[in-house]
C-alpha cells in the first residue's frame, strides 16, 4: 500500500526506531508514547484492521502476538502491561494498518475506559 505510513516504515522509506524485525513482523516505538513504554508490533503483510482479519492471517497474528509478548518483557514489563488494538471509526484507529500497541512502565495504568 504505497500511501500508508507503516508500510513506508517496513519498507525503509521512513525512519522508526525498531525494537525488533523478522520475516512477517516489525516492532519499533510509536512516535508519541503515552507512557514510558509504547511500541507498536505490526505484521509487515498490509493489513487494515482486525475488522478485515480472515483465516489465512492466522499465523502472521500469532507471530505479532508472540513478538508482542517477548518485547513486553524484554522491557521490562515484568509486572504487566496493556496491549491495545484500535480498529476503526468507533476505535479511533488513527493509522489503517493493523498494529498492536504494547503500553507500560512502572506505574500502573489508568482504567482502560472511564465508566
Ligand atoms: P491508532 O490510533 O491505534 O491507529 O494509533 C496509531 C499510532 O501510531 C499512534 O499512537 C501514533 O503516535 C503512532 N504513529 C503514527 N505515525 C508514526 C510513526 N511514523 N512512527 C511511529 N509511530 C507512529
Ligand atoms: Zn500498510
Amino acid at each position: 500500500m504505497s500511501d500508508c505510513i507503516f508500510c513506508k516504515i517496513v519498507a525503509g522509506d521512513i525512519p522508526a526506531k525498531k525494537i525488533y524485525e523478522d520475516e512477517h513482523v516489525l516492532a519499533f516505538h510509536d512516535i508519541n508514547p503515552v507512557a514510558p513504554v509504547h511500541t507498536l508490533v505490526i505484521p509487515k503483510l498490509h493489513i487494515p484492521s482486525m475488522a478485515e482479519l480472515q483465516p489465512e492471517h492466522e499465523a502472521v497474528m500469532g507471530k505479532v502476538m508472540i513478538a508482542a509478548s517477548r518485547i513486553a518483557r524484554e522491557l521490562h514489563c515484568t509486572d504487566g502491561f496493556r496491549t491495545i488494538v484500535n480498529t476503526g471509526r468507533v476505535g479511533r484507529q488513527e493509522v489503517y494498518h493493523l498494529h498492536v500497541h504494547v503500553v507500560g512502565g512502572p506505574d500502573v495504568l489508568p482504567a482502560m475506559l472511564k465508566r
